[in-house]
């Protein structure tokens, strides 16, 4: 406003559209301000119980167009592949079951993470009610415009790779071996956490919890361990700069092998699906091939670019530049004017296992959810079955009355097995 000639190129607008473009935009339902998304996966399968799921066609309201989000997750089951196969099919589901109807994007956006906490408990719930042992790790991605959600439990990654070269990290590792905090809290609700006893009393391997021995202290399924390893992710929400920003997704197979930085690293400046390729080989390259390796890129780009979200590094070989510039000659160009430079708002994070926490936040105000339904299963009970979770920074006030999320029996009793206050089921013994 105070300099009507701009010096600088990257103040200036964006150039105008052509009417064209405009109309045909608008019939088919896209919005202009929003990223395009560009995805690739890649994967080798060892013992076939990866799986992945790529939905980029998702809505909000159903008939609505300009409702659209995306989903992309990576399942890497363990102990046969009945409980990835039964998370990648009914999880999106109970997710959205658990938002309520009618909400505008920023409220739904906000109800996100606590929709995600329900929807995987509710999950993990269904799945062991079917009596089968298998479990798996669950890295679940929604991606609404800028906004970034992802919710994961277990050892699945997701990092995000900004265009200054930034690498960050958007999950939280559930393993014994490398989580105090969850050793900790395994250890309080009742599990002993100790490595594999050879005859003779030499202990081998990472840490494991018992009764059950596995490693994960986070999953969806695991019907034949402590009821202490809970499907309760992690969660954290982040917007981008108008800049975008590349997310790699992938199982441990590939973060065994690389670390985030080096898998980031390893397919800059390569479109997504060249770039999961790249960074599956170098996982291989670098320890070959000890455990199903599957990997998603996804590239969110500012619409009508079409661009790599990731300048080249200096250092980053000659042939690949070349690459790059055979490839879409104007992308340097392009990048070299954007005025944010990969940067993101952290808007929500949380890793919490207690259901009460996670459950019991601040609503908005359209979303207060119906005191008689049960938060976790959605299913409605008569007003005198009901328990609420007990919320201890409301019992103070007397005036207002707990308007907070209820818990119907059966899920109560998953939320106080999970706690270690009691089992819900016999478990097997190490
Ligand atoms: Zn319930």
């Amino acid at each position: 406003m105070t300099n009507p000639q701009p010096a600088d190129p990257s103040s200036r607008p964006p150039p105008l559209l052509p009417l064209a473009t405009l109309i045909g935009r608008e019939l088919r339902g896209e919005r202009p301000e929003e990223p395009s998304l560009r995805f690739g996966h890649a994967g080798l399968a060892k013992r076939g119980e990866d799986l992945f799921l790529i939905k980029p066609d998702c809505l909000r309201i159903a008939g609505n167009p300009s409702t659209s989000f995306s989903v992309f997750a990576i399942f890497d089951g363990h102990n046969g592949v009945s409980a990835a196969v039964f998370t990648k099919e009914h999880l999106l589901d109970h997710v959205m079951s658990a938002i309520p109807q009618g909400l505008g994007r920023e409220e739904w956006l906000q109800e996100l993470p606590r929709a995600l906490v329900a929807g995987f408990v509710k999950t993990d719930i269904d799945f062991q009610r079917k009596g089968e042992v298998s479990g798996t790790t669950v890295t679940f991605v929604v991606i609404d415009g800028w906004t970034i959600t992802v919710a994961s439990v277990g050892d699945s990654r997701c990092i995000l790779d900004l265009q200054g070269g930034v690498v960050s990290l958007l999950t939280v590792d559930h393993r014994l071996e490398e989580n105090a905090e969850e050793r900790e809290r395994v250890t309080a609700s009742g599990g002993e956490v100790g490595r594999l006893n050879l005859c003779g009393g030499q202990e081998v391997g990472p840490l494991r919890c018992w009764p059950g021995g596995l490693c994960l202290s986070r999953s969806i399924g695991d019907t034949d361990v402590g009821e202490f390893i809970v499907p309760i992710p992690h969660v954290k929400q982040v917007k981008l700069s108008t800049a975008g920003g590349r997310l790699i997704i992938a199982s441990d197979g590939i973060w065994d092998a690389l670390s985030s930085e080096m898998a980031a690293k390893s397919c800059r400046g390569l479109s997504a699906e060249l770039a999961a390729k790249l960074v599956v080989k170098e996982a291989l390259r670098t320890s070959g091939l000890k455990d199903d390796t599957t990997c998603l890129v996804v590239d969110i780009v500012p619409s009508d670019h079409s661009i790599s979200p990731s300048t080249p590094k200096k250092h980053q070989n000659k042939l690949r530049s070349l690459f790059l510039q055979l490839r879409s000659p104007s992308s340097m160009k392009h990048t070299n004017k954007l005025p944010s430079f990969g940067s993101f708002e952290e808007l929500f994070e949380e890793g919490s296992a207690m259901l009460e926490e996670r459950l019991a936040t601040n609503f908005p105000s359209k979303a207060n959810p119906s005191l008689f339904r049960c938060a976790v299963c959605q299913t409605d009970k008569a007003p005198n079955e009901g328990f609420s979770l007990n919320p201890g920074s409301y019992s103070s006030s007397a005036v207002q009355p707990w308007e907070g999320p209820s818990l119907c029996s059966e899920c109560r009793k998953k939320k106080d097995a999970m706690e270690g206050k009691r089992p819900s089921r016999s478990t097997a013994s190490r």
